[in-house]
């Protein structure tokens, strides 16, 4: 038996993403993100159709999530993206993930630990152009870089930096990242003496700044058929369009009529205002359809529009079937998808949430029992 809810993964949209990302990086090598459960798609699913797709790499944020995908056979480099603390050195040695290091004790961890490897421990340095989160200030990068070349045990294999609006479709801000990026860059490589990579973009970086492929590019949001701006980046997008993998649907419990009057859900936010079909469906904030969608979202129905009645509960929301002919119990609501002719993409589901399409597909795709179509 399987849960009344689903998410059903398409890995069509998933290689149609990734072709398109390949398309639009020119020469550059593909680093696929599959960080956060890749965007809620499936961490292996999705690493594995990579890999096989011609990634260079995958990203993940910590050595945990590198370790699952070396033990599943992946062979590709895997780049730790966030979470290179003390405790991680050793790990990421022993199981050859690339970490990111921005400073100069960490390195020293790692040179220290990859002594009696037999060879040097590639590592990337980032340098910080404006995020402030992590990597070097750009006047202390080229410190980092001459104590990293006086590491026997150490090679720079690349050099990077993250864009802070990567979203943002004019690409003003990017071009301007991009030059710093690219001057400290090339003071740096003056003082390396092998081939080391270059690479800044995200998704928006791919799509939005032209120059911004370097080396390699680092998309993640694309890849599951988003754009970094949401809606407005896939009105303004041309074709071929990234094409949303993820689909969420739940079966119809119950088809119920209540009279006017009658109150719905916890607090009795809603009451009818007329004779009222309601159809209860078996998804609540525990599934990442949150509480904040009460009395807000719809959910296809039939193919047509189903209002949120009242507050989402912990698993059960109602949705208003009035208008809806001939709906039963055990017929299908699609929550984030295609039915019929209608779709509600993530991008909408964020709007009623006050979030970004990220925050949608990263919780629904966890929280919920995954099935993957060709
Ligand atoms: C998550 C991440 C990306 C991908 O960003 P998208 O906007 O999803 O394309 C790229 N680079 C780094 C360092 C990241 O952490």
């Amino acid at each position: 038996m399987e849960p009344l809810k689903r998410v059903l993964i398409s890995r069509t949209a998933l290689a149609h993403n990734f072709r398109l990302c390949r398309r639009q990086a020119g020469g550059a090598g593909i680093i696929a993100l599959v960080k956060a459960d890749a965007y809620g798609h499936g961490m292996l699913e999705c690493a594995r159709l990579f890999a096989k797709l011609g990634a260079c790499g995958l990203a993940v944020a910590e050595a945990v999530e590198g370790i699952e995908l070396r033990a599943a056979g992946l062979d590709l480099p895997i780049y730790i993206f966030a979470g290179v603390a003390p405790q991680a050195v050793k790990a990421i040695v022993a199981h050859r993930l690339t970490p990111i290091v921005s400073d100069v004790s960490t390195l020293a961890l790692f040179a220290r630990e990859a002594e009696g490897c037999g060879q040097p421990l590639a590592v990337h340095l980032k340098v910080d152009v404006g995020m402030g989160r992590q990597g070097a200030l750009p006047a202390d990068f080229l410190h980092l870089v001459r104590e990293a070349l006086a590491m026997p045990t150490i090679r720079i294999d690349g050099l990077m930096a993250h864009l802070p609006k990567g979203d943002e479709r004019s690409g003003t801000h990017s071009r301007q990242v991009l030059q710093a990026f690219n001057e400290v860059c090339a003071a740096a490589r003056q003082l390396i003496a092998y081939p080391c990579g270059l690479h800044l973009a995200n998704s928006g970086g791919l799509f939005y700044v032209a120059g911004a492929s370097l080396d390699q590019v680092r998309p993640g949001i694309a890849l599951y058929g988003y754009y970094p701006d949401g809606r407005s980046g896939r009105q303004a997008a041309p074709e071929p369009q990234l094409q949303p993998a993820m689909q969420y649907s739940a079966t119809i419990l119950q088809v119920r009529r209540l009279p006017s009057g009658h109150t719905l859900g916890y607090d009795c936010t809603y009451t009818t205002t007329r004779p009222t079909t309601i159809a209860v469906v078996p998804v609540g904030y525990a599934d990442g359809y949150l509480r904040c969608l009460s009395n807000r979202a719809q959910m296809l129905v039939s193919g047509q529009r189903a209002q949120v009645l009242g507050r989402i509960s912990m698993n059960l929301s109602v949705v208003d079937v009035s208008d809806i002919a001939g709906v039963q119990a055990g017929d299908e609501a699609v929550l984030l998808g295609r039915q019929g002719g209608d779709t509600i993409d993530a991008d909408e589901l964020a709007a009623w949430m006050g979030t970004i399409n990220y925050e949608v597909l990263c919780l629904i795709g966890r929280l919920n029992y995954r099935e993957y179509t060709e």
